[in-house]
């Protein structure tokens, strides 16, 4: 072969101009790697869809006609990284360049520009970098919009991105001459809405082989298996998945994009997409998913209200590109930012679900069970768990990063470090999420059926959120104090006597010091 061509695991974006023409020159990398399995402890579920989305990819290309070669575990085990492996895949296949598209995480990025490879006569090869042709704004037009250290808010980015590739546009003007229709949305679920959700549509992929590999090289893992694999491993299937949600759930996508319920077992995505494991192993293009969502919204008379398009095409359109822009602007010591000093430890019950907490106990499980969470949950009630105890940022990151079907680091970062943290003291987010009881009671059904009682801050059944939130924001009011979108919080505050402050700090240290028990 002349050329080898290396596809990482989250680049399987069948469009990419790559492949548009046949070359018998060229060959084709996809490999599974014990770097790419193991540099963080990954859900079981996550390590099974990539590999076997990866294997189905290589599939079709050779299908249609490309050189490709698929190795597994079995077949890289001696090889400790990337460099590694293609270095003596050039030796053994007589190839004059290497071309690989950009990673998008900081690590394999380095990884990749540091490669230096040999051909068979010692000469050194010729490496090429492209592009994976899958975010809206391009890599180097990340600085044109975002600065090192700098809060953007991420609404006028937004603005620029609707104006830029005229979504949801009429002339200059947003569609319904309002950019944001938050207000319209946010609704807490009753049980009569509950009935309603559809059940999630779920695949059936057998990655039995899969499995025994990761068993036989001793790959380390977390949660559970189902059966077979439920998450869509194909573009095909990407596909169905999106023109499901279009008709099953976008019509209720903003109105309940916030809510949670204990009392759904089979629905556990309300009416999220579920997409995100799809469009960040790039089976799916963003604009693509707007498109076809937009398209359903004119088709839908009225079915799909504005409000809630609006509401799905901010997330991917927005916070999206929006959070990519924030990692590679402050990437890498973004990685090391801790603005709070954070350094506790992460309880056991977020590896089990052991806990009396219920909001925590139902978004850790069905994290263990199905790889997923939707933001709220991550957002609200795991990590604002995490952000009003203290827990050490590395800590955090590192079980968002193996925890969730979606996780890579170039958009598990930024979120949690930044968005659920404030570990980066404000570039994502100019507030802490903080919350006590009451916003999980307000969105949620988990109060009803907790051990604890959300009305109560003090004494041990009282709710721990409460004195918690309290606690950590005492804690860091000199920070928070001038702020002024949370400074009337501490009016609040001052305004209680002496006694009662005392008894809910004693409280939020008594469930620091407690954590494992709660
Ligand atoms: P939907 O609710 O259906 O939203 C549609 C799409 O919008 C998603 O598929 C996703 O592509 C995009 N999106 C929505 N919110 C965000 C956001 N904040 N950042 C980036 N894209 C967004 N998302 C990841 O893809 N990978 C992660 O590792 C990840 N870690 C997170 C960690 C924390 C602490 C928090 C608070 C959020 C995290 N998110 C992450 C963002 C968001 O929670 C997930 O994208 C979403 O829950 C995926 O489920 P869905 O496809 O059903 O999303
Ligand atoms: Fe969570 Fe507190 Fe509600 Fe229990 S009472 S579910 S701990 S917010």
């Amino acid at each position: 072969y002349q050329t080898l061509r290396l596809i990482l695991g989250d680049q399987l974006n069948a469009n990419h101009h790559w492949y548009q023409q046949k070359d018998p020159s060229v060959l084709y990398v996809i490999a599974e790697l014990k770097q790419e399995a193991t540099y963080t402890k990954h859900h079981i579920q996550k390590l099974c869809a990539f590999f076997s989305a990866m294997e189905q990819f290589a599939g079709a290309l050779n299908k249609s006609g490309h050189e490709v070669t698929h190795l597994t575990l079995d077949d890289t085990a001696d090889f400790a990284d990337f460099p590694e492996l293609i270095q003596h895949l050039c030796l053994q296949h007589d190839v004059a360049s290497v071309e690989y598209q950009r990673p998008d995480e900081y690590r394999l990025l380095a990884q990749m520009r540091g490669m230096s490879l040999n051909s068979k006569d010692t000469s050194s090869l010729t490496v090429t970098e492209v592009d994976t042709e899958h975010f809206l704004v391009g890599f180097d037009e990340i600085d044109d919009y975002f600065t090192k250290d700098k809060h953007h808010k991420m609404e006028f980015f937004y603005r620029k991105m609707r104006k830029r590739f005229d979504v949801l546009m009429e002339g200059d003007k947003p569609v319904g001459e309002q950019w944001n229709f938050d207000g319209d949305n946010r609704n807490k679920l009753k049980p009569q809405d509950i009935v309603e959700v559809p059940a999630p549509l779920l695949f059936e992929r057998d990655v039995t082989a899969i499995r025994q590999r990761l068993e036989k090289h001793n790959i380390p893992s977390m949660g559970e298996m189902t059966e077979h694999l439920l998450w869509p491993t194909t573009r095909r299937e990407s596909l169905e998945l999106l023109s499901f949600f279009c008709e099953h759930c976008l019509p209720n996508f903003g109105r309940f994009q916030d809510a949670m319920t204990g009392n759904s077992e089979h629905q556990w995505s309300l009416y999220h997409s579920r997409l995100s494991f799809s469009i960040n192993s790039k089976m799916l293009h963003p604009l693509q998913v707007i498109n076809e969502a937009i398209s359903h919204f004119e088709r839908s008379e009225g079915k799909i209200s504005l409000s809630q398009i609006e509401g799905f095409v901010r997330q991917i359109l927005g916070w999206r590109e929006y959070i990519r822009g924030v990692y590679w602007a402050n990437m890498p010591e973004y990685r090391d930012k801790n603005s709070l000093d954070a350094q506790q430890s992460l309880p056991s019950y977020f590896w089990t679900a052991d806990t009396k907490m219920n909001c925590m106990k139902q978004s850790i499980k069905q994290s263990l069970d199905y790889a997923y969470a939707h933001h709220i949950q991550r957002l609200m009630v795991t990590g604002n768990f995490c952000l009003l105890t203290g827990i050490n940022p590395d800590e955090v990151d590192e079980w968002y990063l193996g925890i969730y079907i979606d996780a890579l680091e170039w958009v598990e970062m930024p979120n949690t470090r930044g968005m659920s943290q404030f570990a980066d003291g404000g570039i994502v987010a100019t507030k802490a999420y903080s919350a006590g009881g009451n916003y999980i009671n307000k969105m949620s059904d988990y109060c009803k059926y907790c051990h604890y009682k959300i009305k109560e801050k003090t004494g041990e059944s009282a709710c721990p959120f409460n004195s918690l939130y309290w606690g950590f924001m005492v804690r860091h009011r000199e920070r928070f104090e001038k702020n002024p979108r949370i400074g009337m919080v501490y009016r609040q505050w001052d305004k209680q006597e002496d006694s009662a402050q005392t008894a809910v700090i004693e409280r939020a240290n008594w469930c620091i010091e407690n954590l494992e028990s709660l």
